[in-house]
């Protein structure tokens, strides 16, 4: 007798919790925009990253293609593990010679987005992207130049 009373009282626990999981199922059906769970890679060109994510480090350019770089070299000596090599050049400006930087170079399959480089450089010329598909086949491609193609030092600093 005591079987079956257990049987029925599991069946109908059984229904209750069927009816709570088919409840929530229902309201995430019909509140669409309350789903949290990311619908990836199908969402890809829309899912924005939160704000802590640190995905490379890049430097910032501003829309005239010019950036905060200066060549010091700050950035690759705080660097615990070598991931940064700023490569410097000679221009000549108004008849006198002035060093800029060639190629600020990044190692992104070294990083360990410590932030080191992004905290110490004094122009707060680099920052964390929050990028997120940086898988490659070829590990080469991990070695960035972060400075754009023909950018420049932005003029404030060069007053
Ligand atoms: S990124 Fe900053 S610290 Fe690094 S070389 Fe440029 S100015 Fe110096
Ligand atoms: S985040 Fe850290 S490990 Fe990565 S390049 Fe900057 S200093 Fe180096």
């Amino acid at each position: 007798m005591n079987s079956i009373k257990k049987y029925f009282v599991d069946l109908f626990k059984g229904v209750i919790s069927l009816v709570k999981g088919m409840s929530v199922t229902g309201h995430y059906f019909v509140h669409p925009g309350e789903i949290i769970t990311e619908q990836y890679p199908n969402n890809r060109n829309t899912l924005k990253m939160f704000d802590r994510f640190k995905g490379e480090v890049i430097m910032v350019h501003n829309e005239n293609n010019e950036h905060h770089c200066t060549g010091c070299g700050i950035c690759a000596m705080n660097c615990p593990n070598g991931s940064i090599e700023v490569i410097s050049k000679t221009i000549e400006v108004d008849g006198k010679k002035k060093k800029v930087i060639d190629k600020h170079i990044y190692h992104h399959g070294m990083c360990t987005f410590c932030g080191l480089c992004i905290k110490t450089c004094p122009q707060h010329a680099l920052a964390f992207a929050p990028t997120f598909e940086n898988s490659v086949y070829d590990r080469s491609r991990l070695n960035k130049i972060l400075n754009h193609p023909g950018s420049s030092l932005i003029k404030e600093k060069e007053a």
